[in-house]
């Protein structure tokens, strides 16, 4: 038998927590999904500097804040993993989870995104014997170890300069000549000692021996050189792509599978919103999130009001 909510959350990030306490505090019966702890990916992020409220925040404990601030009014925090949305004749929305089924009249994607992979020869291999996507997760592994990052954007940078105080020299393979992080960042990992920086060059291959990583392929784009580096540890950092397999045949997404939305956070079906970095939108930071949360917890009580 299905369980049925006004509400159902899907995703406790920062976008989906801040949601879920808007649609709660407005009185609606709330259900706040996810397949793993809530958090999102707050709880791979090192020091956070740039939310308004706190100079300086490790991700797992705003994380944790956020969840107990989610909980105030009724929040039902629920396990499971969204496989399919179905929208049946009378605007129903039928969630189908690993857990079984969910209904509501109002449904808030708050799914996320997830690190972009390199797709190279080594990487899938050496996946947790040595690559890594998340330092604050991974980093005290490699205590006074040689690591590589690959990557020249704010979390590769910001991801960097935490590596470099756990670990032993950090090596920033990037495919430009310069970074694509913000400048205060730039300058911090230019005065670090231990940050280093190999321009123009890709990282084509992961290698090891039979346990662990040993070193990376470096094909620089210049000179056409390739090389091996030793390092003991990867850290990738290209990107990320969105969390949105449940949703593809509802025709919501845009060709690389992000959702479209109006600045209201609707979708182009009626009660289905959009938040946080599944969005089709220009900055992905918990700031711009927790903005989404509360505009699609306001929109989900105006929509179930004028259902009434
Ligand atoms: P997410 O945080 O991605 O949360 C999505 C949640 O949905 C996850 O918990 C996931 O388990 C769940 N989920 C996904 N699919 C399903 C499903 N099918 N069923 C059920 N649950 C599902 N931002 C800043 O503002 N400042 C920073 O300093 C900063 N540093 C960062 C450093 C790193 C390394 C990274 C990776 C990101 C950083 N960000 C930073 C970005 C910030 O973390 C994201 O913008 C923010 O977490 C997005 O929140 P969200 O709620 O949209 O999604």
């Amino acid at each position: 038998m299905s369980q049925n909510y006004d509400v159902i959350v899907i995703g406790a990030g920062p976008s989906g927590m801040t949601a879920a306490l808007y649609a709660s505090r407005a009185n609606l019966n709330v259900a706040m999904l996810d397949r793993g702890i809530y958090g999102g990916q707050m709880n791979n992020t090192a020091e956070i500097e740039n939310y308004p409220g706190f100079e300086n925040v490790l991700g797992p404990d705003l994380s944790e804040k956020m969840y107990k601030s989610s909980q105030q009014f009724g929040v039902e925090f629920l396990y499971g993993d969204v496989e399919r949305l179905v929208v049946d004749d009378e605007g129903r929305k039928h969630l189908y989870t690993d857990n079984g089924e969910l209904t509501a009249m109002a449904v808030i994607i708050a799914t996320g995104s997830q690190p972009r992979k390199l797709g190279i020869a080594g990487e899938e291999e050496f996946s947790g014997r040595g690559v890594s996507y998340c330092a604050v997760c991974d980093g005290a592994f490699y205590k006074n170890k040689d690591v590589t990052v690959v990557g020249g954007g704010n979390s590769a940078i910001e991801e960097g300069l935490y590596l470099a105080n756990v670990t032993g020299d950090v090596n920033v393979v990037h495919r430009r000549d310069q970074l694509r992080a913000e400048k205060l960042l730039q300058n911090r990992a230019f005065k670090n000692d231990k940050m280093n920086f190999t321009w123009n060059s890709q990282v084509t291959e992961i290698v090891g021996d039979d346990r662990k990583v040993t070193g990376v392929k470096v094909h620089n784009k210049e000179t056409n050189e390739d090389k091996v580096v030793p390092t003991d540890g990867v850290f990738i950092y290209v990107g990320t792509e969105p969390m949105t397999k449940a949703f593809r045949d509802l025709g919501i997404t845009d060709e690389k599978g992000w959702i479209k939305t109006d600045e209201d956070m609707k979708t182009n079906i009626a009660g289905v919103y959009a938040i946080g970095d599944v969005r089709q939108k220009h900055l992905r930071q918990i700031t711009t999130a927790v903005g989404d949360g509360g505009i699609a917890a306001q929109e989900a009580f105006n929509y179930l009001e004028s259902l009434k």
